[in-house]
Parts: C-alpha cells; sequence; structure tokens
C-alpha cells in the first residue's frame, strides 16, 4: 500500500487528497501548518469568493475545462459542499478591450470577447447593448458557481460521500511510517519551503469586504481607474457566507491588514455597479461583516505541476495556482494522481 503524504491543505493539496483517496490501495495523511477553520496571510484558500470564472489563454487548457463539470455537480447534487449556482456578469471596457487587443493586457483569457469558455457554459451569451451599465463597452452572462470556502474546504477533508475520506489529516508530522511519496501542496510557501524554495513563487495581494447584503448576480469588470492593483468583483456565496466586495490584485505585496482607504473604494465602487446591492442606499447601506486580505499563490512561468526526486523521495507539486486554485482544482488534482501513478508504477533502475 503506497504511503502517500498530502503537504498542505488549501484546496489544491485537500483536491488531491480526495482523488488518491478514490484508490483503495492508498494509504493518504494530509499535513500542514493551516487546516480549515484557520484564516491566517499563509494560507489562501479560506479567503477566496469564490467562483469559476475561467481565466486560461487557451481553449485547450485542461485544469479549468475539468474541473467545470464537478464543481457544477457538486452545486446541483451535494448541497452540503456548500457550492451554489449563480447568474454571472462579465464587463469589458473599451480601454480594456484595446489593450487587450494590443496583447498588454494581464486578463485576457475571462475577458476576451468571443472566449473559448463560451462553450464550457450551457447558457452563455453576450449582453445586448441595452443591459450594460455606463461605461462598459461588451459584456457577457452565464450560470456559474460560487463556493462557500468555510464550508467546502471541511467538506473535502472529511467528506463522507467520498467513497473513502483521507486516512488522515494533521497538524504534526507524527507518524514515523516510511513515505512512499509526498505532494507539495504548499501554496505561496513553496517560496519558502526547504528543498523546494521556488523563488518564482510570489504573492499577489487580494483586499475584499464581507458584506450581510446579497447581490441579484456575480459580476465582474476588466478594470477600474481608481487605483493601481485595483479590481471589481461581487459574489455571493451560498448558506449564509456572505457576499464577497473585491478587490485588489497587487502582485509582490505581502501585506497581510486591510487598508481602510482600498476597502471604502470597493465598496463604493460595489454600489455603483450594482445599486440594488444596498437598496440604492449606497455604501451606508452595506452591512459589513468583516474586511480580509488573502495572498493568490502566483508563480512566474504558471502552475508547478511535476514529479521531482528529492532525496531518494519522489515528490509530485502541486501549487501556484494564483487566482484560479478552485476553478482548476479537479484538474490539477487529476494530473496529481496521473504523475503518483508514473512515479510508483515506474521501473526501479
Ligand atoms: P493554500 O490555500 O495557501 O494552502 C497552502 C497549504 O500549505 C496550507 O495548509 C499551509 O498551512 C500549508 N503549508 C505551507 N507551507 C507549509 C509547510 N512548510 N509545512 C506544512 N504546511 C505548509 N480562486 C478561484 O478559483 N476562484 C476565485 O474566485 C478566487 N478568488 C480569490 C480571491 C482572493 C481574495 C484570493 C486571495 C484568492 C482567490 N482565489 C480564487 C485563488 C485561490 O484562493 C488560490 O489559488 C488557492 O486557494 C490556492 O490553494 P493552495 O491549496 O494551493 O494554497
Amino acid at each position: 500500500m503506497p504511503n502517500i503524504v498530502v503537504v498542505g491543505a488549501g484546496v489544491s493539496g485537500l483536491t488531491s487528497a480526495y482523488l488518491l483517496s478514490k484508490e483503495s490501495a492508498n494509504t493518504i495523511t494530509v499535513v500542514a501548518k493551516h487546516m480549515p477553520g484557520d484564516y491566517d496571510i499563509e494560507y489562501a484558500s479560506p479567503w477566496a469568493g469564490a467562483n469559476v470564472l475561467p481565466m486560461a489563454t487557451k481553449p485547450s487548457s485542461r485544469w479549468e475545462r475539468q474541473t467545470w463539470p464537478e464543481l457544477k455537480r457538486l452545486a446541483e447534487e451535494v448541497p452540503e459542499t456548500g457550492i451554489h449556482k449563480m447568474k454571472s456578469r462579465v464587463y469589458r471596457r473599451e480601454k480594456d478591450l484595446q489593450k487587450l487587443r494590443g496583447g498588454e493586457y494581464a486578463f485576457d483569457g475571462l475577458f476576451k470577447e468571443d472566449p473559448w469558455y463560451k462553450t464550457l457554459f450551457e447558457d452563455f451569451r453576450e449582453l445586448s447593448k441595452d443591459e450594460l451599465p455606463r461605461g462598459v463597452a461588451s459584456g457577457a452572462e452565464f450560470t456559474s458557481v460560487c463556493i462557500n470556502t468555510m464550508l467546502y474546504l471541511p467538506w473535502l477533508a472529511f467528506s463522507s460521500t467520498s467513497p473513502r475520506p483521507p486516512h488522515g489529516v494533521t497538524r504534526g508530522g507524527s507518524k514515523k511510517a516510511k513515505v512512499d511519496l509526498v505532494i507539495n501542496t504548499t501554496g505561496l510557501m513553496a517560496s519558502r519551503l526547504g528543498g523546494v524554495a521556488d523563488q518564482d513563487v510570489v504573492p499577489v495581494r487580494g483586499q475584499v469586504v464581507v458584506v450581510r447584503n446579497e447581490a441579484p448576480y456575480m459580476v465582474t469588470k476588466s478594470g477600474t481607474d481608481d487605483a493601481e492593483g485595483d479590481v471589481f468583483y461581487i459574489m455571493t456565496r451560498a448558506a449564509g457566507g456572505g457576499t464577497i466586495l473585491g478587490g485588489t490584485y497587487q502582485k509582490g505585496q505581502w501585506e497581510s491588514q486591510a487598508d481602510p482607504n482600498t476597502a471604502l473604494r470597493i465598496m463604493k465602487r460595489a454600489v455603483e455597479m450594482v445599486p440594488e446591492l444596498a437598496d440604492g442606499k449606497g455604501v451606508q447601506g452595506l452591512d459589513v461583516v468583516r474586511h480580509g486580505v488573502g495572498l493568490r499563490p502566483y508563480r512566474n512561468g504558471g502552475v508547478r505541476l511535476e514529479k521531482e526526486k528529492i532525496g531518494g523521495t519522489w515528490v509530485v507539486h502541486n501549487y501556484g495556482h494564483a487566482g484560479w486554485g478552485y476553478q482548476g482544482s479537479y484538474g490539477c488534482a487529476e494530473r496529481v494522481v496521473e504523475l503518483v501513478d508514473e512515479a510508483l508504477n515506474q521501473p526501479k533502475l
């Protein structure tokens, strides 16, 4: 029985453990400094909205394509995961479209006109001109999902619906059994992990405001003029998880505390774009639950999904998912399973 240790209990580690646990021969232990229920700046997963808004630039991208059907199934069939379906709007500003056409725009996969993902969502449609708010050149609408991460992460870890939940979930590494393979899902901290210390991994800081108000739909816009690194999105979590107002996308910033000026800009943008959110009462009509900051584990060169032998032991890396860790989670974890099979079935030299 292969003894597999997953280091990390974010969405990448837990989804990897969940899929690996379906193979009855595997013995799996998840070891992590932070666990579902914790809020920490070194732990990105609880801070995510999280929803599915495809960002991949290539239509052939496997990670998001293979994840969507499973998240949709969970939303439809397993309500205890804290995932629900919600209409989603993507707004494109003319100035961002121009940058996009010129190839100098970071989020081109999501805001592209005629995007590859139009065939992923059954009800994808372009919005008509009279459905667009002021300042928006074009837009699209489709049904996506929003994940209440505080329900979904524990569900992944302890799910009774999984054929066999991971054998152990622990904060320390106390077990003395021989380890056959390690899965490295340490996210941003892969930049400091001994034996890995990947200097291509950097934080992309995301500040959010969580409010009790409910949004009529999820929405994101291709840019804002407010401040460098400011972005705009709104999503309402399932099961009373509040509405997330975003946000920022600040590369290289580690600051863990919320900035009050940024928070005010986030709230103003939200009520301007979706006045119904606060019954037309503006920022005063928002009922704030908390302010939050999470660090997206960005990796120059993209996600690291490969196997490597370190000190005689196989390690399968699965880190560096930036802002798409949930929406790519099943596609990436399926690749982890393949890499584990390759590593463990490889004949000894
Ligand atoms: P993490 O969640 O950071 O987990 C890392 C784990 O490794 C933790 O358990 C940590 O304790 C452990 N660890 C690290 N080092 C060690 C060590 N040395 N020893 C033991 N344990 C260690 N994604 C989406 O798909 N959709 C969204 O809408 C979305 N919105 C986001 C909004 C914000 C504000 C932010 C911040 C992120 C958002 N993301 C979204 C991105 C998503 O949250 C991340 O891509 C994802 O959470 C990364 O998960 P992970 O498991 O790789 O890393």
